[in-house]
């Protein structure tokens, strides 16, 4: 049995040599192979995948021609992949080496996917932490598939799942939503996600936001119909409005009213750009599917 390990890697140099220590010595006398893939780095991540690789035949290295992201360099991997399972996991040690044999195991069971869960991470902070459960949460009161609250991308998946994985085509991934789509036979394995173990988090407030609006864009129309909800009840309530004014105008109570209409013009005229703001959001998603621009380039291998 061929098991391949994924590792993206952003600025890794650090956190790469320890990871593949950790890798080797899990894994002593399995036939393996561990991809490495840069995604953009600015630091040495490629050089130091580029020395492993002179080392160990083991190590297999993609440097991107600039940063994709996360989830795109999860792809890319996987898809470089030639073993019979696949494992993905964090290059800074947040996700420990040592869970593998129990991902193995539950493989052996005969799950086609065995997802992680994790139990606490040191690191985060009450602001991660609450962001995040607050985020599957809501993802999963907004969408259709079910997504395991603190799951991660730390994941063994077998042959047959990663060859159906590959099938997807979409070019704004939200990998965690995909994978539960997905079916197949599925397990869980908790783990304790350590302190990173060097360098800083590269998932920024930004790109978690981003993350959650590829979550909840990629999988749920709620927002579309939200929208028509509120802009239905505002139409309602301006209706309404409307024969209270034309009722104290024909009684001729009529009153300057400058403030009623301003909150009415403000209030329409929010709901209104709400709802363009988010019909733009899936058709920007659109536009992104239609271009069927490439997932990534690859600049180098070794
Ligand atoms: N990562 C990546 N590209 C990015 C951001 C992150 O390949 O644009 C990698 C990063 O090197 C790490 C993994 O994705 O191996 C998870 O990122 P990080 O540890 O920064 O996220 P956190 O654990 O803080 O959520
Ligand atoms: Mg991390």
């Amino acid at each position: 049995m061929k098991i391949s390990i994924v590792v993206p890697s952003f600025n890794e140099e650090k956190n790469i040599p320890v990871l593949f220590d950790e890798v080797r010595e899990v894994l002593k006398g399995e036939d393996f192979e561990c991809i490495f893939i840069d995604d953009g780095s600015s630091d040495e991540t490629f050089s130091i995948i580029k020395g492993l690789s002179a080392h160990y035949t083991e190590v297999k290295g993609i440097s991107f021609s600039r940063n994709f992201g996360h989830q795109i360099a999860l792809l890319a991997g996987i898809s470089e992949s030639l073993g019979d399972i696949t494992i993905s996991m964090d290059a800074d040690g947040q996700h420990p080496a040592s869970v593998i044999p129990d991902l193995i195991e539950k493989y052996q069971q005969g799950f086609d996917i065995v997802n992680t869960r994790r139990l606490k991470t040191e690191d985060a902070g009450l602001i991660k932490n609450m962001t995040s459960k607050g985020f599957y949460t809501f993802i999963n009161k907004m969408t259709d598939v079910k997504i395991e609250p603190a799951s991660s991308d730390f994941r063994l998946m077998s042959r047959k799942a990663v060859d159906a994985f590959l099938q997807f085509e979409e070019k704004d991934r939200f990998t965690r939503g995909l994978i539960s789509w997905m079916g197949f036979k599925q397990a869980f394995v908790e783990f304790e996600a350590p302190r990173r173990r060097g360098g800083v988090s590269k998932y920024t407030f930004r790109k978690m936001l981003h993350f959650a609006w590829d979550g909840i864009t990629s999988f749920s129309s709620k927002p579309l119909k939200i929208s028509l909800y509120v802009g239905l009840l505002s139409l309602g309530m301006g209706f309404l409005y409307a024969v209270y004014a034309l009722i104290e105008f024909i009684l001729g109570n009529t009153i300057p009213g400058w403030t009623s209409m301003m909150l009415v013009i403000l209030f329409l005229g929010g709901v209104q750009l709400l709802s363009l703001g988010i019909i733009g959001q899936y058709l920007s998603r659109i536009f992104n599917e239609a271009k069927n621009r490439p997932h990534y380039f690859i600049q180098d291998r070794c």
